[in-house]
């Protein structure tokens, strides 16, 4: 095997203090928290995790997409230790703090609005899904809210509501939220056009729910549990317009998409169109839970005071955490480091799609990317069980990846950003020889 900079692996995988921990974990856990990568982590660094029993493996699944800046950013592990050597917690409704403001004065000038906007922060993405459609429905006065089939939002009750996906994520948990509806998302792949999906959209406004009962219209510009499918950019200016001509509040889901991962700061500012309200999670306090929205101030005042909080939200070592990772996002650019790897990637992956006939589709925005592999390219017929050992021979070797679509079956790309050339050609090796170990050459 070629010689490797930062993969070490000294024993199988799954170690033995792995798997021991694993075991333990079977007997206290609760098991519907079940694991797809079997190591149990001691440390990260940048793009690298070594687990208890001292492998290092190169990541790229970065705590799903929480990682832009890579495990234990020094600035931001420095941030959080100062900030926690002052306070840990007030509520900041009730003692507010200055990290706070200044985080929103952040976001909402890296934000694309050309009117006065806001920020609100609270801690997960499905929390910060469900406090937009609040907001919406404050400012509208309407109950109903639109998304997409393949979108994911989350597992609260409303959040779940509008993730579009049955297995694993709802069945058997409803009932759901009531007056959320959900449509065909386009995609080239497998289709629909982006131009059936207003269809779509329009044909519903007549036969399904009045466009002046809807609040919001929720929409992932990159969908990415979904499988990392892109919107045509005549879809989603189309759903700006939709959204204009009913007062309906255009709602984007960055939670994934966000922070730098599409080349863009915010994926819509590919678009060339401006949300009413964004969503942010995942990668804004390098790993630490914090969420937000962001969006037009008449908007986010709308709510009566009170309306929106929570005793946890907008935590203030989370919170120095997020203004170090803004920091770090300027001094590294990694924005532009994203579109950097994403055309390495993406060079790589059209390779192999030219090789096995397996990878049926190469597809994403910067470094969002991700293949996905099919039995038969005439019939796109879904290969989940080939996309499930492609990734555990890649671990086996020492490269953690994760799937996504609502097939199971593509393997998509969050690696931190930081990666250096060097680990990301090592990395994409390992997943070569997990390709060629799988698939018939
Ligand atoms: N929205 C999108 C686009 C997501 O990808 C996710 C999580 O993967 C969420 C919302 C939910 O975020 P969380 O798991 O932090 O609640």
């Amino acid at each position: 095997m070629a010689a490797t900079k930062s993969i070490e692996l000294r024993t199988a995988i799954p170690g033995p203090r792995s798997k021991e921990i694993l075991e333990r974990k079977r007997r206290v856990v609760a098991d519907p928290l079940s694991i797809l990568v079997p190591i149990v982590i001691e440390r990260g660094q940048g793009a690298t995790l070594t687990d208890v029993d001292g492998n290092t493996f190169i990541d790229f699944t970065g705590g799903v997409g929480c990682l832009n800046v890579g495990h234990a950013n020094p600035q931001v592990v420095d941030a959080v230790q100062e900030q926690a050597a002052k306070f840990f917690h007030t509520d900041f409704t009730v003692v507010p703090y200055e990290v706070y403001v200044e985080l929103a004065e952040r976001l909402v000038a890296a934000a694309p609005f050309s009117t006065p906007a806001k920020a609100a922060f609270f801690n997960s993405g499905a929390e910060a899904i469900e406090n937009a459609v609040k907001f919406a429905r404050a400012f509208t006065g309407r109950p109903a809210v639109i998304g997409f089939e393949g979108g994911f939002h989350g597992r609260t009750l409303l959040a779940l509501s509008l993730t579009s996906k049955t297995h694993p994520y709802k069945a058997g948990l409803g009932p759901f939220a009531p007056d959320v509806y959900r449509l065909p998302y386009p995609q080239d792949y497998r289709g629909p056009s982006g131009a059936a999906a207003l269809a779509a959209l329009e044909r519903a406004l007549l036969t399904t729910v009045a466009a002046e009962d809807v609040a919001a219209i929720v929409v992932e510009p990159v969908q990415g549990e979904g499988g990392f499918i892109v919107a045509p950019p005549e879809f989603v200016a189309g759903v700006r317009a939709i959204c204009d001509e009913h007062g309906i509040v255009l709602v984007v889901d960055e939670v994934q998409s966000g922070f730098g991962r599409t080349g863009r700061m915010f994926a819509i500012e590919h678009y060339g169109i401006e949300p009413d309200l964004i969503t942010i999670a995942k990668s804004i306090a390098g790993g630490l839970p914090l969420s937000g929205v962001i969006g037009v101030a008449e908007i986010m005042d709308s709510p009566g005071d009170s309306a929106v909080g929570g005793t946890f939200v907008g935590n203030p070592i989370a919170q120095a955490a997020a203004l170090a990772v803004l920091d770090v996002f300027e001094s590294e650019r990694l924005v532009d480091r994203a579109s950097a790897v994403g055309d390495v990637l993406r060079a790589r992956f059209l390779e192999w799609q030219d090789r096995w006939p397996e990878i049926g589709d190469v597809r994403g925005l910067g470094a969002m990317l991700a293949i996905e592999l099919v039995e038969d390219r005439e019939t796109k017929e879904p290969a989940g069980d080939l996309a499930s050992s492609v990734v555990e021979a890649a671990a086996e070797g020492g490269l953690l990846l994760l799937r996504a679509g609502v097939y199971g079956n593509c393997i998509r790309v969050l690696v931190p950003l930081v990666i250096s050339d060097a680990e990301l050609d090592e990395a994409l090796g390992v997943w070569e020889d997990a390709l060629e170990t799988t698939l018939a050459t």
